[in-house]
């Protein structure tokens, strides 16, 4: 396994990827990159085991409710990379399966590079969404036909892709990118059903990052972003070899689908799990807030805040659902239920404007004017800002200022509003969970208790 420091050095291996219109010549030193890289190698550091064949304890796949359970928390306080390496790997375990009886070998090449990448201590992004170009049409009947990846070679010893995949988490500071369809395919969208593995130094892999982070210069006015942030990947594959080992499909559009649906599952449990700590910060901040302000007892606060922990815990409630209503496969791998991540997830995003505006309704003005902290420190100004941010005797004005400069980062400022998109989009966007959701759902179930409700019995398995 490698250590935070081989981790670091492994990012500078002659990956082409750039930042606000320059080159970054090495990743691991880039004053802002570098933030997300850190955090990488804090999760190497944590599981770092020097036994030969030693693999992550992340990676473990669970195999009871219990282990499940273990593996959600787990995943809850690692970094970004260790978890998406954690949910492709699975990923992968699954879309393996579900291919098995139609592709053997490919089936065979997804188990093999698994276990090498597992060895190698890799982290993995994944590359789903494609640039998409027109939305109303298919890939094949684009103006641009590079607007979904596909293959524009096939070579005895491999294949060339080319085309692009956008928002990819922390592509740059991965090793290998999880290439797969972001949707199902037709016949005729042979050469779009493709899912492989690219080494992110492969020659024509170029990657554009942005990041949210703070330019400011004191991370006190940030106390959330300045720590941890995620950088999203424009990665274009142009015309990019991928060696025929790493090739796991080729053509077969009606399995293209399998692998997005995989990872699904894991996304949204990975986001719902998030959005279970995600939700119960807002309530404490809400609460803390009014506390401060001494507005605690106060009816309508009281409320908007009670609104807000009962949200937070039916999101809670989902997540265990999910987790004790697990699935498990013929090989004993242990599967959250798909309903209940979905709808948890769904609900979880489209309430979080909800929970914001709560908070944001009790917290006041000054989440967003609140002074910064080196005012607060000032010689001449700051025993002045410091009494009047203060609100009583046991609210001092640096502690009060403090928990403002922390909502606003969390929710009223560039992570915020990142915060607002990803928790919509990312993981496949609300439509699709709505899809999801609907797949699993007993609506047959629905229907017998509605014609029970209006005593039609008698329609019973009819309608
Ligand atoms: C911060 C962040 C991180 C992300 N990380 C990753 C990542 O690591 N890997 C990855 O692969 N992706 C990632 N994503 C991408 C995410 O999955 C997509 O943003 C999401 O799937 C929506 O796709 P889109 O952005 O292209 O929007 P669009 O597809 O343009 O969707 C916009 C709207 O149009 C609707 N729409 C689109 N097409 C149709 C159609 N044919 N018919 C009807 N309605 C349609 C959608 O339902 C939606 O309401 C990330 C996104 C964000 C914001």
């Amino acid at each position: 396994m490698m250590t935070g420091d081989q981790y670091r050095a492994s990012l500078n291996d002659g990956r082409e990827t750039y930042f606000e219109g320059r080159v970054v010549e090495d990743v691991a030193k880039d004053p802002i990159l570098g933030i997300t890289v850190n955090s990488g190698a804090q999760g190497y550091d944590r599981f770092y085991d020097p036994a030969p064949n030693a693999i992550g304890a992340f990676m473990k796949v669970p195999g009871s409710t219990e282990e499940l359970r273990e593996q959600v928390e787990l995943h809850e306080t690692v970094d970004l990379l260790t978890h998406v390496t954690y949910a492709s790997i699975m990923t992968l375990l699954t879309a393996a399966d579900r291919i098995e009886s139609t592709l053997p070998e490919n089936a065979r090449r997804i188990r093999t590079y698994i276990k090498d990448a597992q060895q190698r201590d890799v982290r993995i992004t994944q590359c789903i969404t494609d640039s998409k170009g027109d939305r109303s049409r298919r890939p094949s009947n684009q103006d641009d036909p590079d607007q979904y990846v596909r293959i524009v070679e096939r070579r005895d010893d491999g294949i060339v892709i080319r085309g692009a995949k956008l928002h990819i988490s922390a592509a740059s500071m991965g090793h290998e990118l999880m290439t797969i369809p972001t949707k199902s395919m037709k016949p005729g969208e042979e050469d779009y059903s493709v899912a492989c593995m690219v080494p992110v130094n492969a020659p024509g892999v170029k990657i554009i990052n942005t990041t949210y982070a703070p330019r400011h210069e004191d991370p006190r006015d940030f106390p959330i972003s300045s720590r941890h942030h995620t950088p999203e990947g424009f990665v274009i594959f142009d015309d990019v070899f991928v060696e025929k080992e790493r090739v796991f499909l080729d053509a077969n559009p009606e399995l293209a689908g399998v692998f997005a649906h995989s990872l699904g599952l894991w996304e949204r449990l990975g986001g719902l799990s998030s959005m279970v700590s995600g939700y119960e910060a807002l309530v404490g901040f809400a609460q803390l807030v009014s506390e401060a302000n001494g507005l605690e007892r106060t009816g309508h606060i009281k409320e908007k805040i009670s609104e807000m922990l009962i949200n937070a815990t039916l999101i809670r409630a989902s997540l265990e659902a999910a987790i004790e209503n697990c699935h498990i496969t013929s090989d004993g791998a242990a599967f959250p239920d798909e309903l209940y991540t979905n709808a948890g997830k769904y609900h979880g995003a489209a309430n979080w404007s909800m929970m914001v505006r709560h908070l944001h309704d009790i917290g006041g003005g000054a989440i967003l004017t609140a002074p910064g902290i080196a005012d607060l420190e000032n010689q001449q100004v700051g025993h002045l800002a410091r009494k009047y941010m203060g609100t009583m005797q046991s609210v001092d004005g640096i502690y009060r200022t403090r928990l403002f400069h922390a909502i606003r980062d969390l929710t009223a400022d560039a992570y915020g509003g990142w915060n607002a998109v990803t928790n919509i989009q990312a993981g496949g966007g609300l439509y699709a969970q709505r899809i999801v959701s609907r797949l699993h759902y007993d609506m047959d179930h629905a229907k017998k208790v509605a014609l029970q409700k209006a005593h039609m019995d008698e329609y019973i398995g009819q309608v």
